[in-house]
């Protein structure tokens, strides 16, 4: 398993639409135990392909609590096929845009199908946190980011100041 580098905003990769897989063979787990491995050591709660350059849909999450044991949970082609009128709000965060935090509403619970690590089809009803999850790291695989759910005023700060950081980090390449 290798930690791969994060990609962070405002790389247009993020924008990209992952595409499915077609098949889940050895390259995928591979794909999946590297990404649980950067998801860890980062640390995050989930990871979509895209946030280490793979623009496949396929994702990782591990919502179990500090000093609960690890149960790292593979989502591959994961298509949303119902949510509840209920919302809730979490504080999110994202893995590819360091730390900066600010409170989401979505809908509390989903239907999702997906196929797990091992390529069988599964249908899950998620709510609370992994609920949350799930839709932040779907929408990954549509190139959409957390904070196109938060205003267009605190979008635009986030967007500035990592365009920022970005330009100084490229300077001192020089
Ligand atoms: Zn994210």
């Amino acid at each position: 398993m290798t930690i791969k580098p994060l990609i962070i905003l405002p790389d247009p990769v993020l924008r990209q639409v992952s595409a499915p897989l077609e098949r889940v063979d050895d390259a995928v787990k591979r794909l999946a135990d590297d990404m649980l491995e950067t998801m860890y050591d980062a640390p995050g709660i989930g990871l979509a392909a895209i946030q280490i350059g793979v623009p496949r849909r396929i994702l990782v999450i591990d919502v179990a609590k500090e000093g609960e044991e690890k149960a790292p949970q593979v989502f591959i082609n994961p298509e949303i096929l119902g949510a509840s009128e209920d919302r809730s709000t979490y504080e999110e965060g994202c893995l590819s845009i360091p730390d900066y935090y600010a409170e989401v509403e979505r809908p509390a619970a989903i239907t999702l199908r997906y196929l797990d690590r091992d390529g069988a089809e599964r249908q899950m009803e998620a709510d609370g946190l992994l609920a949350t999850c799930l839709q932040h790291e779907i929408d990954h695989l549509n190139g959409v980011l957390f904070i196109d759910h938060i205003s267009k005023l605190k979008r635009e700060m986030v967007v500035r100041k990592f365009t920022k950081a970005a330009k100084l980090r490229g300077s001192k390449a020089i």
